[in-house]
């Protein structure tokens, strides 16, 4: 039977059906990460109902509920700790006990980026190593670290999830954690418009005046020659690749799956990675394989199913 799938997000939730690795449905629905998060989840629920006759089941004869969310997640207790500004209700609402009294399912829960990394490692690039660092690189940056076959957790359940928030650079920027001058607040998705604004040639540059300032403008500015839009791009590969490094120093990984908004076009960031851990990594040429997710997309609903599947849990 497939597992009811749900990747709960701060701007989108997806959900779906998940089968031994296989998306065989899905869909997505706005979050409302400043409402209630029990609403949500009743609400995704009733979409899920619709979902599974289409597929030839119900809801109820699913394996259980895999589900994925953002902030610290105890995966022993499914629970969320903290969620960094969503969801008020959601640190202490007993997610077991809802799903149970909602549909009689087990439910098992973890961190969205460790999740997207169980799912990875089952069924994407991470496949055959238990030795693994995975870095989503979006609007924030999320971590997450195999070691040695078991995801790494730590007695606050916070093990590899922080690398985003590793400081980088003393007296920086202030980061939405609370922290100064984190990896997160000085390269990610969410302070790329307040870097080009800040540049000197912003005035000239042709992102000057774009409604959106993402990657996907910024990388497209860059190779069109702009010299805001590669110097911005420049300064976040740079710190970004010397992350790596740090991860690598840390984990000693044999593989680093990288993903996210920034993984458009995956060729030139994954080279200047690979150049940048072998100008800077104590680690032998050819000892860490840079490689892009398998699944951008999907990445949460996999792993969601792949907490099911997962024997290595504890
Ligand atoms: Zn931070």
């Amino acid at each position: 039977m497939p597992v009811a799938v749900i990747d709960l997000g701060g701007t989108r939730t997806k959900f779906g059906l998940m089968d031994e690795g296989e998306v065989i449905c899905a869909s997505s629905c706005p979050a409302d990460a400043q409402g209630s998060l029990e609403g949500h989840l009743d609400e995704i629920l009733e979409h899920l109902g619709k979902l599974c006759p289409g597929q030839g089941t119900a809801l109820e004869a699913c394996d259980g509920i895999g589900l994925l969310s953002t902030g610290l997640v105890n995966n022993r207790e499914m629970r969320v700790l903290s969620t960094n500004g969503k969801y008020d209700d959601a640190v202490g609402f007993d997610f077991r006990a809802w799903s149970r009294n909602r549909t009689g399912l087990e439910l098992r829960m973890d961190n969205d980026a460790r999740g997207a990394l169980i799912g990875e490692w089952r069924y994407g690039a991470g496949r055959g190593s238990g030795n693994l660092v995975m870095v989503t690189i979006g609007t924030g940056i999320g971590t997450a670290v195999i070691s040695e076959g078991k995801p790494l957790t730590g007695p606050h359940f916070t093990g590899g999830n922080l690398g985003g928030h590793m400081l980088v650079r003393s007296g920086g920027r202030k980061c939405t954690c609370g922290g100064v001058g984190c990896l997160e607040s000085e390269a990610s998705g969410w302070v790329l418009p307040i870097l080009v604004q800040e540049h000197a040639q912003y005035g000239e540059s042709s992102l000057n005046g774009l409604e959106s300032l993402g990657y996907r403008e910024v990388m497209k500015h860059a190779a069109e020659g702009d010299g805001c839009a590669r110097d911005v791009l420049d300064h976040c590969l740079q710190f970004w690749g010397e992350a790596l490094v740090s991860f690598i120093h840390l984990f000693d990984p044999e593989r680093i799956i990288v993903g996210g908004g920034i993984m458009n076009e995956p060729e030139p960031v994954l080279q200047r990675f690979r150049d940048i851990v072998s100008e800077l990594a104590w680690a032998e040429e050819g000892q860490v394989s840079i490689v892009k997710a398998e699944h951008p997309d999907n990445a949460g609903l996999i792993g969601a199913g792949a907490l099911f599947y997962t024997a290595a849990r504890n």
